[in-house]
């Protein structure tokens, strides 16, 4: 039966792991102010606590989507961990920025007749403020809480999907160009497994909600999660080799890899743009909303 570790030769062991991803992946150094993107759940709080620990110079930004109590219990449980770790904290809300919380922006868009769920607008407005006030902040890169088991499931899901594009975007580092339009996405959690996580995170007594946020359609993600918990019960490290393969892979078709990951500049904002124009832009442009 493998011996569990003391809690803080566990701490040491998980804090080693991450300074090692940093160094490996050349994330970034002593000398770089880090972002540290932030929900107020347990994945970026644990990452935002370690990299401080590790002494590199952090801060945190996060983007309140105004979920009802949901996000205000995250912002209220992040004010208390900034403070008590004497980290900045920036707070955009999708209120100040666009005049209306997410399930609003999602009704008129559902009038328009654009059926997006609430994670996939959630998501392209957060990434456009992340880099927009990244960009403003200063920061060397945005690091963000992603675990092993987030990186297995994506790698599942692109390689079930047969979405090759999206698969050579994934990894430690953001598979795109270095570009000045878009600040660099790192994953220093990238090799700490979910469950060692939520002992961290325990033992830290993290004040971090480890439910689901109510606006979350994710269950065709859960249904790739359930059958990897399920399989690793039986072959441990089977998440582990799934993004090492993934990782394996991309430095076989590099590039490839480049090519593919071209970044084009909104022709509205000049923000990174998959297209002519950013999906963030598509949609103030069917809202009619006026960005600051
Ligand atoms: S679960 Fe979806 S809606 Fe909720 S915060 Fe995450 S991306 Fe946004
Ligand atoms: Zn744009």
């Amino acid at each position: 039966m493998k011996s569990r570790l003391t809690d803080s030769k566990f701490m040491r062991q998980i804090e080693k792991k991450v300074n090692e991803t940093i160094k490996k992946y050349k994330m970034f150094s002593r000398k770089d102010k880090i972002g540290v993107a932030v929900s107020g759940g347990k994945d970026s709080t644990v990452c935002l606590h370690i990299l401080k620990k590790l002494g590199y110079d952090v801060e945190a930004i996060t983007v309140d989507a105004v979920i009802g109590d949901y996000t205000k219990e995250n912002i209220k449980n992040l004010k208390k961990v900034c403070k008590e770790n004497d980290i900045k904290l920036k707070i955009v809300s999708f209120r100040d920025e666009f005049g209306m919380a997410l399930c609003y922006i999602q009704s008129l868009l559902k009038g328009k007749g654009h059926n997006y769920s609430s994670c996939k607008i959630c998501g392209i407005l957060r990434r456009y403020l992340l880099n927009k006030h990244a960009k403003r902040l200063k920061f060397g890169c945005l690091a963000t809480g992603h675990n092993l088991d987030d990186e297995s499931q994506a790698v599942l899901m692109n390689l079930l999907r047969n979405d090759l594009k999206l698969a050579l975007r994934i990894g430690p580092v953001s598979g795109m160009l270095e570009t000045p339009e878009f600040v660099k996405r790192v994953k220093p959690m990238y090799f700490v497994p979910e469950e060692d996580v939520i002992r961290y995170s325990r033992i830290m007594k993290f004040p971090v909600k480890y439910g689901i946020c109510p606006c979350s359609v994710g269950a065709y993600r859960r249904k790739h999660k359930n059958f990897l918990d399920e399989f690793e019960k039986k072959h441990p490290s089977v998440k582990y080799n799934i993004v090492k393969m993934h990782e394996r892979m991309l430095n076989l078709i590099e590039p490839k890899r480049l090519d593919m990951g071209k970044v084009n500049r909104c022709r509205i904002c000049g923000e990174p743009a998959a297209k002519d124009m950013c999906g963030a832009c598509r949609i103030f442009k069917e809202l009619k909303i006026v960005k600051k």
